[in-house]
């Protein structure tokens, strides 16, 4: 008997972008298979917290032994499906997972260790409170395709070690990565039901946010993520929206032209460009300006592109036809306003279907997309600035705001300047490797995003300043340290919530539990304790 029932199953096709291969077809999981996974994610989440933090320590430990074995199985995986050169995937990927895994397993005791609140209200002398840290319970990723491994890895990691169960649904274009990640944890120890993928598209996506987890952390476009917060908004979910960018690259007189040149070739084309901390905008003092755009010029010329499994390229493929279109048309929209191409700007069907030359475009201006649309793509465009003054105006001209960099032989001129771009990150002398920190809080302002993830050692330390972040990634040719500036939307100042953001449940019932306190008491600790972590 016919019937008018249909059961609509769609598909989502992993595709090697280099070559068009197909690599496997799955079924979008439905939203009752969602609801599922994340029922037995609930189930099994209280035993793993009762686990301890020794314990689960020792299955992190695991999983960065067998990554470390795998790691270039690892890496041919994430080039076959996402297009990037192998040596790429190595270092921007597993690389930074294993560094990822390295702090959570440094610092889980300190992520959850309890906190005195101290207060100097004379009236309430006699009260006491503490902050402990709980887990949330589930955790949703949704993830995007460009860091397909270490954007859910480095999240879901931090989230396992502080007591929570994982539930993460990938992109749909790059399934099998996210699935590699799934099997290497369960080798590892971690409990199949504790973290799980659900692969599918925007659908599975949605249901993800529609169903019971407790927290999300998304990583996606601007676009996506309204739509996101929307939804998150209606049931209260508290979300960490990690968004697109169009970062700034500020070029200053007295910058060394040769390092900056080489750093803004690559910070403009690693990954083709597909990278939320790609340089998309360069300015450069009009001093500078000529010799500059000449050595990138040269640069960008000498870039040979591939498919990234060969060892010889430095260049992939964009991830599939529709991000190539996005780039033609900022490109063909910047030319038809008045723009220069000096090199590139055109496909490379030659090369294959998905490849875009590297591209230097001069004569820009901010009437154009390529100069205010995030372009993912390997797009180089430099506009000229009459000084520092101008240089700044056109850094936070942009709805964006997720990094930016500072090039200059004078550190604290450098830093001066960072501190008046609103951005997440502001880097001196170096670009995109604030990533590849653990230590440093990720994130942006303006519609870059909401929340941060990584870092949580300076929630940990209660420090109300922002702290100056050094590390050794000192360029080989510069004499100034790297500089991360962290900002809070808001008032400027650190949150606890946005650098631990997996263990925000403030509970002060020490005095309560201690059978001391009488129930005001206790409620008084309680919403003080609250006020205070929020504050803090
Ligand atoms: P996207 O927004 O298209 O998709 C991201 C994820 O959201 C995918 O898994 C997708 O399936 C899912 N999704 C789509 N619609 C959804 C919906 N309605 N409900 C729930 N889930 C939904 O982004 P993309 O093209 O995969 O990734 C590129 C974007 O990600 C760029 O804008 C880039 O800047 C940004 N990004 C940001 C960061 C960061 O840390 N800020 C890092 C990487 C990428």
């Amino acid at each position: 008997m016919a019937t008018d029932v249909q059961i609509v199953t769609r598909k989502v096709v992993s595709v090697n972008p280099a070559t068009g291969e197909v690599l496997r077809e799955f079924e979008s999981a439905s939203e009752s298979k969602v609801r599922a996974a994340v029922s037995r994610a609930r189930v099994a989440q209280p035993q793993w917290n009762e686990l301890g933090v020794k314990k689960r320590i020792a299955i992190l430990r695991e999983f960065q032994t067998l990554l470390h074995q795998k790691k270039s199985d690892v890496a041919c995986l994430i080039t076959r499906e996402a297009g990037k050169p192998r040596v790429e995937a190595l270092l921007t990927e597993v690389l930074v997972v294993l560094d990822a895994a390295r702090f959570c397993i440094e610092n889980a005791y300190s992520f959850l260790r309890e906190e005195q609140v101290p207060h100097r209200n004379l009236v309430m002398k006699a009260k006491a409170g503490r902050i402990l840290r709980e887990p949330y319970g589930v955790i949703g990723i949704i993830s995007p395709w460009n860091y397909p491994f270490s954007i859910p890895a480095v999240e879901a990691l931090a989230a396992l070690i502080t007591g929570n169960a994982v539930v993460v649904k990938p992109s749909e274009l790059t399934s099998l990565v996210a699935l590699e990640l799934e099997a290497l944890l369960h080798v590892a120890g971690v409990p199949k039901d504790l973290f799980q993928v659900v692969v599918g598209d925007s659908t599975t996506g949605a249901a993800l946010i529609s169903s019971q987890i407790d927290k999300l952390v998304f990583t996606g476009s601007v676009a996506t993520g309204k739509r996101v917060a929307q939804v998150a908004a209606a049931r209260l979910l508290p979300v960490v929206l990690e968004l697109g960018g169009k970062d700034p690259m500020l070029v200053l007189d007295d910058a060394d032209v040769d390092v900056a040149s080489s750093a803004a070739v690559w910070g403009a084309f690693m990954n083709a460009g597909q990278a939320c901390l790609s340089v998309e905008r360069c300015y450069v003092d009009r001093t500078l300006y000529d010799g500059f755009i000449e050595a990138c010029v040269a640069k960008t010329k000498r870039l040979r592109l591939g498919n990234g499994l060969d060892p010889e390229i430095d260049l992939g493929p964009l991830i599939h036809e529709r991000q190539v279109q996005i780039v033609e048309s900022h490109v063909e929209d910047a030319r038809a306003r008045g723009a220069r191409v000096l090199t590139g700007g055109s496909r490379l069907p030659k090369v294959g279907a998905n490849f875009y030359a590297p591209t230097v475009l001069a004569g820009v201006t901010h009437e154009m997309r390529i100069m205010r649309e995030e372009t993912f793509g390997p797009v180089l465009p430099v506009m000229s600035f009459e000084n520092d003054e101008e240089a700044i105006r056109l850094a936070n001209d942009s709805e964006f705001g997720l990094a930016a960099s500072v090039w200059t032989r004078d550190k604290a001129r450098g830093e001066a300047l960072a501190r008046r771009i609103s951005a997440g990150t502001v880097m001196v002398n170096d670009a995109i490797s604030c990533f590849g920190i653990s230590e440093a809080p990720h994130g942006g302002v303006k519609s870059s995003g909401i929340g941060r993830t990584r870092s949580a050692r300076t929630g940990r330390n209660g420090s109300h300043k922002i702290p100056g972040f050094r590390s050794a990634t000192r360029s080989k040719k510069s004499l100034v340290v790297p500089v991360w500036r962290v900002v809070h939307p808001a008032d400027g100042r650190f949150s606890r919530s946005d650098v631990c953001p997996w263990t925000e449940r403030p509970l002060a019932r020490s005095a309560a539990l201690s059978g001391r306190a009488s129930p005001q008491r206790a409620s008084l600790i309680r919403s003080m304790s609250r006020v205070r972590s929020r504050r803090l």
